[in-house]
């Protein structure tokens, strides 16, 4: 665990010129669409799984299963939810934002193969918010959650070491996926693909899904967040 979670709590933002310097593009999307008590929801979730894995591999099992059971899922869906339909989010300013003048070709989507290297290079950290991240992939370290307190999230199944939903041909129903939603790993574009950004391990590093979505189509200059967090 980096100390830098712990200290996201709170938005902290810095004036410069009209402008704001946010720590990550969920601190931006907070900022503009979200609720007070929004980003304290989604990082004490993430601080609660990764206290719920380390005392799982500690041999702790009723500190894991406690730490597990309380990141609530109902909460975090309901943040999920309220950036998707929230008419604020799709307002004036966000879409004079995402505007690109880009013309040319957009790269190609992320494969799967990439974005695990991706993720192992970082080291399964968002390199924008610090938070640690899963993957559905076969040995994420959230599995063993999964696995020992399948009473937990009911809609999950691990299908060969792999995340899937209990749901037709393995859908995995937001509800259930809600425990995890925000700390899921995603690849990101550092310039988005509609700027022009190629789809390579220079221009790609690991974020939250909380992040990444909350980018979107927008450039870290656009967002006002400064570049990723350098490697460790
Ligand atoms: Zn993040």
């Amino acid at each position: 665990m980096r100390d830098g979670l712990l200290n996201l709590g709170s938005v902290t933002t810095i004036a410069e010129g009209d402008g704001f310097i946010f720590n990550s593009p969920v601190e931006f999307f907070q900022f503009h669409y979200g609720e007070p008590g929004d980003l304290e929801v989604v990082f004490s979730a993430a601080l609660a799984t990764d206290e719920a894995i380390a005392a799982f591999e500690n041999g702790n099992k009723d500190l894991a299963r406690q730490k597990w059971k309380s990141v609530d899922g109902d909460k975090l869906i309901h943040l999920w939810n309220l950036g998707i339909t929230n008419s604020k989010l799709r307002g004036k300013k966000w879409a004079d934002l995402e505007k690109s003048d880009f013309d040319g070709p957009i790269a190609k989507q992320v494969s799967e193969s990439l974005a695990k290297k991706v993720y192992l290079r970082d080291d399964c950290i968002c390199r924008y918010c610090d938070m640690p991240v899963f993957t559905r992939f076969k040995g994420s370290r959230i599995h063993q959650l999964i696995q020992a307190f399948p009473e937990l999230t009911p809609g999950l199944r691990l299908v060969n070491g792999s995340l899937k939903g209990s749901g037709k041909n393995g859908a995995i129903k937001n509800v259930d996926y809600a425990k995890f939603l925000w700390s899921m790993a995603a690849p990101d574009h550092i310039v988005p693909r509609s700027h022009g950004g190629l789809t390579d391990m220079e221009n790609l590093v690991t974020s939250c899904s909380g992040c990444n979505y909350s980018k979107g189509d927008l450039t870290l200059a656009q967002l006002g967040v400064q570049w990723p967090k350098p490697l460790l």
